[in-house]
């Protein structure tokens, strides 16, 4: 019970990582929102993974995320953990790319944290200390990427402003952590989804499976554990890192 009674807010969680972090939260204690732009798919998974509330959210749309604020603090009163998950993968020869997949890319990743951010921090700031937030980055937002790169430079982006959100908090005294965990690849239904590329014919998870050091592609709940240490008080002196969770991809 290392969340015990800790008020979280969860975004992408109908599916994949987000979804592996509700369920390894709530299994530890946690009382969990649940939020996704797909109301349906969220709606399917709501209960048996135990979250309080399914809230349907794009993270890229404002209003949304000010009704969000409104019904944390209906609900909760405050907010203990932010995990940010919701994300897209655009990928492409950046020569063809065209600009509304690079902005559609960019709207959904960073000014989805942003906004994550701009209106969570609020709430964690009224629970007095000790609050979190951890954003999902991606290890392509420190090493790039040849296929992915809107992807990647949308995860960089992610990782300077967890890190920059960091310092701002500890400046202020807010008791707030701010973390990015950098995930290498994780077997999820993101690589159906994947837009400009053809996942089918690269199969990026076979050929992780093949480069990754620890010899096996990752599992949801391989970034839920960490999301549960971040959250957890045991992590009350780190903030600022991006912890790469990624059978050591970047050790390549
Ligand atoms: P996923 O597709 O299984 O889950 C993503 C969820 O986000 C989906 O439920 C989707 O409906 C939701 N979503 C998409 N757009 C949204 C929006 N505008 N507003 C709200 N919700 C939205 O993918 P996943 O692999 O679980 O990815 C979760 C996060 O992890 C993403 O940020 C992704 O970039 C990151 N990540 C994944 C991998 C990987 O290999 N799977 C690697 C590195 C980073």
């Amino acid at each position: 019970m290392r969340l015990e009674n800790k008020r979280v807010l969860i975004t992408g969680a109908a599916s994949g990582i987000g979804l592996a972090c509700a369920q390894v939260m709530v299994s530890h204690g946690a009382r969990v929102i649940g939020s996704d732009i797909d109301g349906l798919a969220l709606a399917a998974v709501a209960d048996e993974a135990g979250m309080a509330e399914a809230l349907p959210l794009d993270v890229a749309n404002e209003r949304d995320w000010a009704a969000a604020a409104a019904k944390v603090s209906r609900m909760f009163g405050g907010l203990d953990a932010l995990v940010h998950s919701a994300g897209i993968g655009v990928g492409g020869d950046l020569t063809t790319l065209p600009l509304e997949s690079w902005r559609r890319q960019q709207a959904i990743n960073l000014d989805g944290a942003f906004l994550a951010i701009k209106h969570m921090l609020p709430l964690l700031r009224e629970g007095g200390g000790g609050g979190s937030i951890t954003l999902i980055a991606s290890v392509t937002g420190i090493r790039g990427s040849a296929v992915f790169a809107p992807y990647a430079a949308s995860k960089a982006g992610v990782i300077a402003l967890a890190r920059s959100s960091a310092q701002a908090s500890a400046a202020a005294g807010d008791g707030v952590r701010v973390n990015a965990i950098a995930p290498g690849v994780i077997a999820t239904p993101i690589f159906g989804r994947m837009e400009g590329v053809d996942a089918a014919a690269s199969d990026p998870v076979a050929t992780a499976a093949r480069l990754v050091p620890l010899g096996r592609v990752g599992q949801p709940e391989d970034i839920a554990y960490a999301a549960v240490y971040l959250a957890s008080d045991e992590a009350a002196y780190v903030t600022g890192i991006v912890l790469p969770v990624d059978g050591g991809l970047l050790m390549r």
